[in-house]
């Protein structure tokens, strides 16, 4: 039974002086915050509903609104956090598991923050990426252990098929359904335009995008929602999803209020039903089942297509990932800790997992150790959040990043926390028509391309710097990483130095 008690998180503050009352704020909020008073005519607000995603400051012409934390809502103390206080009051409000969307807000340590990068110093040149020519271009998929000749003596250079990415950065996986139509051709068009590849998610492949198959990685995931033979062979790789960073150990869960027109069209699901995915694979529970599904996904595809098993960092992460290795995967995707989500049990996203910095160096090592390494490719996401980030990745062995937040917020995302509820005010996170308008692909495409060709240049800037000229070299080259602030336990996990060593 829901018994409400209302409290704000957030003030909203209208400059009376400014406002003029265009009541641009009220279509603009999706929530409802503002509304004009049947009686009095006059805008009055609900602050209980405002999530601060910040849709009507950005959008008032006079720029009269402001959004700030209410300090007062809750009586904090050293033990009871806001935060927590806030959760028990939405729990007894409604008595349901508490959701949440995007990636784990606790401060949990961030690797990424601990780690320094090399710069060459007097013996060992610099490059200028300028002047000189730099190669971010990397290929993914299963390499052979050695040169092979045939038998007139040519070289073979037969391969398994291969992912090319122009920048070692691709878009993870986002479902059409939990983004909006609008949001899947932003990042479709500019995977296209980078050379990179974008991700379906779990919700299947829209018609019109097709088109974009060359740059499209296809999911199967445990609901097989959207999954067919012209899906599989569309795209130009197949992920298996085994596991999410943010939700490790549990299924999906798309609100029916998502399933609607196409969405539900492309899921081959009826509309308005919630698609709920378990959480395992029904035919998925050894190695061996895992190995079955590969080479199923193979033989449907003509051998023609890497297959990426995705899994969450947990804690046996590297005895797990020697295994995929050994499944017949191509690639491997390790979706870390503080990895995003359209929508994840609260209490799962920020307790579950492990970062992704160790499980990273963890899997790098074992396989390594286990002379597999080359048998695939890894690739991590879970909180990459800038062109630094990719770098220490890849140095200490990555072969590319996916990212989803950052391309979230290049696409104008700012980080509410609400995509859960399919309100979203920026047109990403919604089935809303009304809302859906509101991002424009075109800019959004243009967005993107700019932020990983920012990247891109930051990458080639931050190698030049260590005398390093392509990603091939910097991989897996641990010495050019130093520790701050580390203890012995996680720089021995990390297989770096601390720095002044
Ligand atoms: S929910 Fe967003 S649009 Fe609505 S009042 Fe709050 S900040 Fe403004
Ligand atoms: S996608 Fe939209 S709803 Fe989700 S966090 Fe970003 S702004 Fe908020």
């Amino acid at each position: 039974m829901s018994v409400q008690y209302l409290s704000s998180e957030f003030d909203v503050v209208r400059n009376l002086e400014r406002c003029v009352s265009c009541n641009l704020c009220v279509r603009e909020c999706a929530n409802g915050v503002h509304r004009i008073d049947e009686r009095s005519r006059k805008l009055v607000v609900d602050e209980s509903k405002c999530v601060d995603c910040q849709r009507c400051v950005a959008m008032c012409p006079t720029r009269a609104l402001k959004i700030v934390k209410n300090e007062n809502s809750f009586k904090e103390n050293a033990n009871w956090s806001a935060d927590l206080i806030s959760e028990i009051v939405k729990q007894s409000n409604t008595g349901a598991v508490l959701l949440s969307s995007m990636g784990a807000p606790k401060p949990t340590p961030v690797y990424w923050d601990r780690i320094l990068i090399n710069a060459s110093q007097v013996t060992n040149p610099s490059i200028d990426p300028l002047r000189e020519p730099m190669e971010t271009r990397v290929f993914l998929g299963k390499k052979p252990e050695q040169i092979r000749r045939a038998s007139d003596g040519s070289l073979d250079v037969s391969m398994e098929p291969q992912l090319v990415l122009e920048t070692p950065v691709m878009f993870s996986a986002m479902s059409y359904g939990s983004i909006s139509y609008n949001a899947h051709e932003s990042l479709a068009r500019a995977a296209q335009e980078l050379g990179v590849f974008y991700n379906t998610g779990e919700g299947g492949l829209h018609e019109d995008f097709y088109r974009y198959g060359a740059n499209t990685i296809v999911q199967v995931a445990s609901g097989r929602f959207g999954v067919h033979e012209d899906y599989l062979n569309a795209g130009a790789a197949i992920e298996i999803k085994m596991g999410q960073g943010a939700k490790p150990g549990v299924g999906g869960h798309l609100p029916g209020a998502k399933i609607v027109g196409d969405v539900s069209r492309t899921r081959m699901i009826p509309e308005g039903v919630d698609a709920i995915s378990p959480a395992p694979h029904h035919d998925v529970y050894s190695i061996e089942d895992l190995r079955q599904l590969v080479y199923s996904l193979k033989e449907a595809t003509r051998r023609t297509k890497p297959i990426i098993v995705k899994v969450a960092a947990v804690h046996n992460i590297a005895a797990i990932a020697s295994g995929v290795a050994r499944s017949g995967a191509d690639i491997i995707a390790i979706d870390g800790f503080r990895g995003g989500t359209g929508a994840a049990p609260t209490r799962i996203r920020d307790n579950v997992g492990i970062p992704v910095e160790l499980a990273l160096a963890a899997v790098d090592e074992r396989l390594r150790a286990e002379g597999i390494r080359n048998n695939v490719s890894l690739v991590v996401g879970g909180s990459i959040r800038n062109a630094a980030d990719v770098v220490k990745a890849i140095a200490l062995g990555a072969d590319a990043c996916y990212i989803a937040t950052a391309a979230l917020i290049a696409l104008g995302c700012r980080l509410c926390r609400s995509c859960q509820t399919g309100r979203c005010n920026w047109g990403i996170a919604t089935q809303r028509p009304e809302l859906v308008q509101r991002l424009d692909p075109n800019v959004g495409a243009r967005r993107l391309v700019n932020l990983l060709s920012a990247w891109r240049h930051e990458i080639k800037e931050l190698m030049g710097g260590m005398g390093i000229n392509s990603i091939e070299t910097l991989r897996g080259n641990r010495l050019m990483l130093r520790g701050i602030g580390m203890t012995e336990k996680e720089l021995d996990i990390l297989g770096i130095k601390h720095a002044g060593e």
